[in-house]
């Protein structure tokens, strides 16, 4: 991608993003902007809960006449005072904007409940209407739902009561009463104007919202939650265009007012380092569409879908007959799964319904999916929501489960899956150690005790002992979450003989290494600790002696 030269047209001319060192005052940072002839024109409000891994100032700056910002970016990412500088670049709703309004309504929503229709295969859909059996989701203090947009019609008679309404803010009054620079941001902000209404000018928004959670048994369309406190974001126009500047806002806003999943039925070719810092600092999930190029985005990466973060989930489309649609981006290496984006029926800007087809439509249904499992089990963070959808595809036919990273499409009855059982504990952990390697060997537990393939390993290491107990640590032992974190691969089935050889410097002193491995299922459930120490010989070659600070092992 760094071969791809930004047009012109890809990025707001006379703009650029900067972000300073963390605690540069507004003092030196209009100072900065002076030393350049350059005028801020918004510095970004990091909320407290980003402002640690954020890790700086990020403002938006406009350019003098004559300064090009080729030449801009180049000046300020060369100044002491910056951590990068970075051109406003342009980026759009992954929708098609053309809208037919069906006749019937609800058989039209296929992704939910295929049983045939309209020349579809049976059964290739979400699996919703056995979802509800478990969750429809919860409007009174449920997840906070974020659509980053074009905005949504909080008027529209199937979206109206399922809006998020800011707890801080007197509806009217004129006054920014909770102090977030926005007045009367009651269901959302406009991050294109600063002012506090997200109405949607353009459909893709409301088509999305919709899909989360139009209101249910009240005629028109039920959307996968039922109830739902959905927040309105517009930072794209009326013509589905947008800057990674006003995305940054509506990623800051939503993460700020506690969104628990943010859906991004949008993005671009450009990669955007402010984009990924704040998705990186972002508390909530990110859902992100793959895009419509019916590119493969192992090669031609799409942001902010292709930010490699804990915290992304990437999504392409599928249709009724569980192909993958010609249009949908894909990626064995970056895109997660598939869920429903052809002919998706849902709300409208004019109260209506219609239909429109995009990786931005099959992104909702993943939200949407999200949204339940949030409302059904409100401890699960952003790993176990994320591990819940991906472990729970149903695979698609090879040839396009080759193309993505799960090899499947959106189940929202297995993602809600009621699993109480924890994978039983590695109680055989073992630990060998060479001058310029440690082995662990360990017997594979299962997804419910001794049954089953479990989905994950959490190994760690640290140089002093790490507590098999949290809770009760003993003198001089560190946390599991304080200790060095070593990715593996996946769990092989129950009772078969699992090992792991980590590579490290030699060193002339002889060492001591300890250990800490648990095993996590699909839903998140974790097994008790298990802990081990071993001694690495000191090498008898006249190494340096290299007193590898904090991470004694090559990556590989
Ligand atoms: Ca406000
Ligand atoms: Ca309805």
């Amino acid at each position: 991608a760094a071969s791809l030269e930004p047009k012109l047209q890809d990025y707001v001319p006379g703009e650029v993003l900067v972000k300073l060192k963390a605690g540069t005052s507004l003092q030196a940072i209009s100072g900065f902007a002076a030393d350049y002839g350059a005028k801020v024109i918004h510095k970004f409000n990091v909320p407290a809960v980003m402002a640690k891994e954020f890790n700086g100032e990020l403002v938006q700056l406009t350019l003098p006449e004559g300064m090009s910002t080729a030449e801009a970016v180049a000046a300020m990412g060369r100044d002491a005072r910056v951590s990068y500088a970075e051109p406003n670049f342009k980026v759009q709703a992954f929708g098609n904007p053309g809208v037919q309004i069906p006749d019937d309504l609800v058989e039209e929503q296929w992704g939910l409940r295929n049983t045939g229709q309209n020349g579809g295969i049976a059964g290739v859909d979400i699996k919703a209407a056995d979802a509800w059996n478990i969750s429809t989701g919860i409007k009174e203090n449920g997840p906070i739902i974020a659509v980053i947009d074009t905005g949504v019609n909080y008027n529209h008679s199937d979206l109206v009561n399922n809006m998020w309404v800011n707890p801080g803010e007197v509806p009217g009054d004129g006054i920014d009463n909770d102090g977030n620079g926005i007045v009367d941001d009651i269901h959302g902000a406009n991050t294109i104007t600063n002012t506090g209404d997200p109405l949607d000018d353009h459909n893709h928004g409301s088509h999305c919202a919709g899909v989360i959670g139009a209101e249910a048994g009240n005629g028109g369309m039920a959307g996968i939650n039922w109830n739902a406190q959905i927040m309105g974001l517009k930072f794209l126009g009326e013509g589905g265009g947008g800057t990674t500047a006003d995305a940054v806002k509506a990623v800051l806003y939503a993460s700020e007012k506690g969104a628990r999943i943010v859906n991004n039925s949008w993005g671009g070719g450009q990669f955007s380092q402010a984009c990924l810092d704040a998705m990186a600092a972002s508390p909530s999930l990110h859902i992100c569409a793959a895009g419509n190029d019916g590119y493969d985005n192992d090669t031609r990466p799409s942001y902010p879908a292709n930010f490699k973060l804990d915290n992304i989930i990437a999504v392409a489309a599928h249709n009724n007959k569980d192909e993958l649609a010609g249009f949908s981006n894909r990626g064995n290496k970056s895109v997660h799964l598939a869920a429903p984006g052809v002919n998706i029926h849902s709300t409208l800007k004019d109260g209506g319904y219609g239909l429109m087809s995009g990786t931005s439509m099959a992104t909702p249904h993943v939200t949407g999916v999200a949204g339940l499992i949030a409302s059904a089990y409100p401890d699960a963070d952003n790993d176990a929501i994320k591990s819940r959808i991906l472990s729970g595809v149903d695979q698609m036919p090879e040839r396009y489960a080759k193309r993505l990273m799960t090899g499947g499409r959106l189940n929202a009855i297995k993602a809600l899956e009621d699993d109480k059982v924890a994978p039983a504990t590695p109680g055989n952990l073992s630990a060998s150690a060479t001058t310029r390697a440690v082995t662990l060997t360990w017997t594979a537990t299962g997804d419910d005790g001794m049954r089953g393939k479990a989905t994950r390993y959490e190994l760690r290491y640290a140089r002093s002992p790490i507590a098999a107990n949290s809770d009760s640590p003993k003198p001089g032992e560190i946390s599991f979450d304080e200790a060095t974190a070593v990715r593996i691969d996946a769990p092989k089935d129950a009772g078969a003989n699992e090992s792991v050889t980590l590579e490290m410097t030699p060193s002339g002193r002889e060492r001591k290494l300890y250990f800490a491995l648990r095993v996590v299922d699909n839903v998140g459930n974790r097994s008790e600790t298990a802990v081990q120490e071993v001694r690495v010989p000191a090498s008898k070659v006249a190494f340096e002696d290299t007193v590898d600070a904090s991470s004694p092992f090559t990556p590989s």
